[in-house]
């Protein structure tokens, strides 16, 4: 049933890219066992990590609410993930400016909570978004645009200024490559939400892990070979609108250095994209009575998926790839499986363009869209609905991401290299 199975039948030949070999290690054949252990720049990287402050990161933004785009809630929350950023060390930060004209709303009644409705069995035609086939049993799901809905009145008073059209701005931080200046791997989250909660799960788990990977890669004796960009994404839940903006306005200035001579590269060129949203929530299908467990399924596991009918299916494979052998070797509780149906996220608008995948607690197709997440978009999206192995799960995504960032990206450590004397 898990995607694996699923990729065999598509699975392509890739040439030029890094071979799965890239994660193991050498040691058994050299007469340094100890060697490669000690200085692997991933592990230092991946030990550097916190849990604590990851989960510190979601709750720091959950204080602005469900983050809307268009209010001063999700200006206030663009403001304070730069104050953070600002106080690991990474200085270079910049903002993307766009204009937001919402479309035309088509007249709908509002959708209700369909929490307590049953789960029915998912018809054997049905093609989930994004291409996968959706199986077992299914709930409907839905965006809460209900204020009463949300009971903490402190909250709904919070999440009550409507979103106005206008000027758009969402924040990017850049770690110049040492010796590619030129080239870069983006590693994202959207910031905004909605729904009347606190959008912990979405995205504040994936905007808080790009922020833990900011503070680590910030790291005084970190330099990389290549340049990565943590991106932090507006507008997503409008339609992908903050990362299409950047595609729109960046994707023609990639590798050009400006002025000519000066070695700096506002857009290095485009090697690959990871992009995580939703990464704490994974307790399984939906039952015979609609409900989700209120336990995480003891399969728990990180979804990574590629768009297998885009121009880059067959690098976005082996990225994700990639990506699969990193958490095998450097996540600490959870295993990760690879789909083919990357879909409704920030990395669409690259898939063309470059290698671009998603991470994320389920596949956003089959399972999200299924009911999976019983939070997605609902008042209950908020810090205190998670627990303990939720945090864990989003967690061991962060370990994934930056250990396959740092070998991507050539990472060294400079006190812990010879050359560093
Ligand atoms: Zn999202």
């Amino acid at each position: 049933m898990r995607s694996k199975l699923r990729i065999a039948a598509t699975c392509v030949f890739v040439t030029g890219f890094i071979p799965y070999a890239f994660f193991q290690s050498s040691n058994a054949a050299t007469s340094q066992p100890q060697a490669e252990t000690v200085t692997d720049p991933a592990k230092i990287l991946v030990d550097r990590l916190d849990l604590e402050r990851y989960k510190a990161a979601i709750k720091g933004l959950t204080q602005f609410g469900d983050r809307r785009e268009g209010t001063d809630r999700n200006r206030n929350a663009v403001n304070w993930i730069e104050a953070q950023l600002k106080s690991y060390g990474c200085t270079n930060f910049e903002r993307l400016k766009y204009n937001y004209q919402p479309p035309t709303p088509v007249t709908s009644a509002a959708q209700p909570n369909n929490a307590g409705g049953p789960g029915t069995p998912t018809p054997a035609t049905a093609t989930a978004v994004g291409g996968g086939r959706p199986r077992g049993l299914r709930v409907r799901t839905g965006i809460n645009s209900d204020p009463n809905a949300q009971p903490d009145l402190k909250l709904r008073e919070l999440n009550s200024q409507p979103s106005a059209p206008g000027p758009r701005e969402e924040i990017y931080c850049t770690k110049v490559g040492a010796t590619h200046p030129d080239e870069m791997y983006i590693v994202s989250a959207h910031m905004d939400g909605k729904g009347w909660g606190e959008a912990a799960n979405d995205d504040g788990s994936g905007t808080a892990l790009v922020m833990e990977l900011a503070r680590v890669l910030s790291g005084r004796d970190v330099q990389t070979e290549r340049s990565i960009r943590l991106i932090f994404w507006n507008n997503e839940e409008t339609g992908l609108n903050g990362s299409a903006a950047y595609v729109e306005q960046r994707k023609d200035l990639q590798g050009k250095e400006i002025p000519p001579g000066s070695g700096h590269y506002p857009e290095p060129k485009w090697l690959g994209m990871i992009q995580h949203d939703m990464m704490l929530f994974d307790h399984g299908m939906p039952r015979e009575d609609g409900i989700v467990s209120k336990e995480q399924r003891p399969e728990a596991d990180i979804n990574i998926e590629f768009q297998v009918n885009s121009k880059f299916a067959a690098q976005s494979q082996a990225l994700a790839w990639m990506l699969e052998q990193a958490d095998e070797k450097y996540a600490t509780d959870y295993p990760a499986s690879v789909g083919s149906h990357m879909t409704n996220t920030d990395s669409s608008p690259f898939m063309n363009d470059v290698a671009a995948i998603s991470v994320r607690e389920n596949e956003r197709g089959t399972e999200i869209g299924n009911g999976w997440d019983p939070q997605w978009h609902q008042p209950t999206d908020v810090y205190a609905t998670y627990n303990e192995k939720d945090f864990r799960l989003g967690w061991n995504a962060a370990q994934t991401t930056l250990a396959a960032t740092a070998k991507l990206a050539g990472a060294t450590i400079t006190r812990t290299t010879p050359s560093a004397r």
